[in-house]
């Protein structure tokens, strides 16, 4: 059988990080057949037309989508075609996993995964300005939204991962103490949730500056986090930075319908067809991709594979200190995969 996947190279490095990940994707020896889509038809303001948009339509019927980076133009008034895809799914978690890959940096042995709620929460992006004399813009009011569904599927969904992936703890980040509301619904529903886990995975809560300040103090005694959405946003690249940055920072944009897999890094203008980019993110996307499929065995040899090519064989790519390319970055995590 093969797996029907959308599959969207993006902009930028895109291209190039997208064929050496599918490379590799080859050699686990899972079968996919890609319903390639053009970045140049993935937004409707994008193509300047309306009716469906193809990537949507795509991706509706696969369910499931491997994807570069998408170039957002700024102050154009397009809207984010990251941002529409997230709306038209409902992909309410946003999940990245942080681990050390290389030693001798910051921190060793860190391992954490990050859920964040990417639907509600104060990026709902409700707000209005309120006029007082002759200044119309004197008062900006910004609303969160925050549902008790919102908060259950999102926590349910940290507590079932960690289940899946032998994980121990899950900790609610909130700010309930002075969001009483908002943050307290969040905290609440986290207890609740809390109890039908009970012996299986712990529970515990943290309140987000302080979660902030021990991310940089001791991170170890963190495993799963689950936040809301604005606070996720901040930790996340907190955690990113904990290791090294972006480079190696896979992610997933998960709903009930559909999931994306995608790097959290960018479309690197600045190196785009220098053939010299760091596939390793989107590799590890891919192996989130492979465990959500159920391609468990093949996931976990697909990330040992990265780790190992860059930890012990030291084939690494410029941004890591090497001198390796793309495509020699993929034939060598290739060879290991393929045993
Ligand atoms: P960026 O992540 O593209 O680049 C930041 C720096 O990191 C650059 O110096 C770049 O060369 C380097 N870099 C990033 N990925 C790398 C890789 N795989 N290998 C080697 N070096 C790498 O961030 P930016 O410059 O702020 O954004 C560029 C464009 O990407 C913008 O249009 C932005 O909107 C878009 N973007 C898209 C996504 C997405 O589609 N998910 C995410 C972030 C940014």
């Amino acid at each position: 059988m093969a797996y029907r996947v959308t599959l969207i190279p993006g902009d930028g490095i895109g291209p190039e990080i997208t064929a050496a990940t599918l490379q590799v994707l080859d050699a686990t020896g899972v079968k996919f057949t890609w319903d390639q889509q053009a970045p140049a038809g993935m937004a409707v303001e994008r193509r300047g037309e309306t009716g469906p948009d193809p990537v949507i339509e795509s991706l509706r019927a696969t369910g499931v989508a491997l994807k570069g980076p998408l170039a957002t133009p700024v102050g154009t008034g397009h809207r984010s075609i990251n941002v529409a895809l997230r709306r038209a799914f409902e992909l309410y978690a946003n999940v990245r996993p942080v681990k050390t890959i290389i030693p001798g940096r910051c921190y060793e042995d860190i391992d954490l995964v990050m859920v964040r709620e990417n639907t509600e929460g104060l990026y709902v992006g409700v707000e209005h300005f309120v006029a007082v004399g002759d200044d119309p813009r004197a008062v900006a009011e910004s609303t969160a939204i925050v549902t008790r569904k919102g908060c259950e599927r999102i926590i349910r969904f940290a507590f079932d991962y960690a289940l899946k992936h032998s994980r121990k703890l899950v900790t609610v980040v909130h700010k309930a103490n002075i969001l009483k509301m908002a943050s307290g619904l969040f905290l609440e529903v986290g207890r609740d949730m809390a109890q039908q886990y009970q012996g299986r995975v712990a529970f515990n809560d943290r309140i987000v500056d302080n979660a902030a300040m021990q991310l940089v103090l001791h991170p170890q005694q963190f495993d799963v986090i689950v936040t809301t959405n604005m606070f996720g946003d901040i930790l996340s690249d907190e955690m990113a930075g904990l290791v090294g940055g972006l480079g190696l920072a896979p992610g997933a944009n998960i709903g009930s319908k559909a999931a994306i897999f995608e790097a959290v890094h960018g479309t690197a203008p600045d190196i785009a067809g220098h053939g010299t980019a760091n596939p390793a993110a989107l590799m590890l996307s891919a192996a989130m991709m492979l465990d959500y499929l159920g391609e468990m065995d093949a996931a976990e040899r697909v990330k040992g594979a990265v780790i190992r090519t860059i930890r012990e064989d030291e084939v690494r790519t410029k941004d890591l200190g090497g001198d390796a390319t793309t495509s020699e970055f993929a034939q060598h995590v290739s060879k290991l995969v393929r045993g």
